[in-house]
């Protein structure tokens, strides 16, 4: 089983774009995972159904017997975070610590397990998805995309799907560092912008002390064709493979409007650019049995997938 990490150094490149293309062209080959637990939204295009949800717990949080609180005031004054007002708790500030808990004279306190986001698994026309809300101002993100990662290739092994597609967070800090581990290749989304420069610097270094072989995509190349130009350099200066450049196309628009992957129009430009990286993402991933023996490229019988009505289509 290959693992495939879509990372960008930065929110808005076109990672979510990329990924959901790639997923069509794999489509039943992968376990699809969302790692962007701060703000998933491959699921939008790619609509799973049969979601089945979990909640995601950790860390720890104070709950409040009111009928035991006299109001003394001690856990206001014992909170170093200023979280807790009268046993009332403010859980965006809190850290959880447990020490009001511990001091509180009539034990109105009790320290219980904290609610910190969801995760789902469904099934989408191109295979499983594996994603998660993390609920705001939550921490733990690696945590997550670690169990997420987890639960993918759980999926994948009782599937007998190849290959692991993983839409990773934006930036270089926690979360994509778990999202990460264990990644046979990563594929960095470039933005030709200076900012979108130097956060591809940031990933790559990420990927090179992962070992990870990593590869690029300049999305929407021709609008900075200099800055475009920076990138390859960049990359080539680092002897990472450009694979892609993705012109910019109204039609990827048109597309994340509805709420569709471009692969919808396979005439579109940026489609057909994107069609390419697949297929050469494919040759770079290399031969690889699925759990079940049956070697790269098979596919599973429509019987075998009741929810592949094949990608969505513009007519669809
Ligand atoms: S320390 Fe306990 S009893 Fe005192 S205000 Fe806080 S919760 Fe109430
Ligand atoms: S658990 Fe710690 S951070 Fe949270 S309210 Fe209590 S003392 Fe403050």
């Amino acid at each position: 089983m290959k693992e495939l990490v879509v990372l960008s150094g930065k929110g808005g490149a076109g990672k979510t774009t990329v990924s959901a293309a790639l997923a069509t062209h794999w489509a039943w080959r992968a376990v699809l995972v969302d790692a962007d637990v701060d703000g998933a939204n491959l699921h939008l295009v790619l609509r799973p159904r049969a979601n089945r949800a979990t909640r995601f717990m950790e860390g720890k949080l104070p709950r409040w017997v009111s009928d035991r609180c006299t109001g003394c005031g001690v856990c206001t004054q014992v909170c170093r975070f200023g979280a807790i007002e009268g046993g009332q708790v403010a859980r965006i500030t809190c850290e959880g610590c447990g020490l009001c808990a511990q001091k509180c004279p009539q034990g109105a306190l009790q320290m219980v397990e904290r609610h910190s986001g969801d995760w789902f698994v469904g099934r989408t026309p191109c295979g499983p998805l594996v994603h998660a809300r993390l609920r705001p101002g939550e921490g733990n993100s690696g945590k997550l995309v670690a169990l997420l990662k987890e639960e993918a290739r759980g999926l994948a092994a009782r599937s007998g799907l190849e290959r692991i597609l993983c839409d990773g967070p934006p930036g270089a800090a926690c979360a994509a560092t778990a999202s990460l581990a264990g990644a046979a290749a990563v594929l960095t989304v470039a933005d030709p912008s200076s900012s979108g420069l130097h956060d591809l610097g940031r990933v790559l270094d990420l990927a090179q002390r992962f070992a990870v072989p990593a590869y690029t995509a300049v999305n929407r190349a021709d609008l900075a064709p200099e800055l475009s130009d920076a990138v390859d350099e960049e990359c080539r200066s680092q002897g990472v493979p450009v694979l892609a450049h993705i012109p910019f196309d109204p039609a990827v628009l048109h597309c994340v409007d509805r709420g569709v992957p471009v692969s919808a129009q396979p005439d579109a430009p940026a489609a057909r650019v994107l069609a390419k990286l697949a297929a050469a993402l494919d040759d770079l991933m290399g031969p690889s049995e699925s759990h079940n023996g049956e070697a790269r490229g098979s596919r599973r019988s429509a019987s075998d997938r009741p929810l592949m009505a094949g990608a969505p289509t513009e007519e669809s």
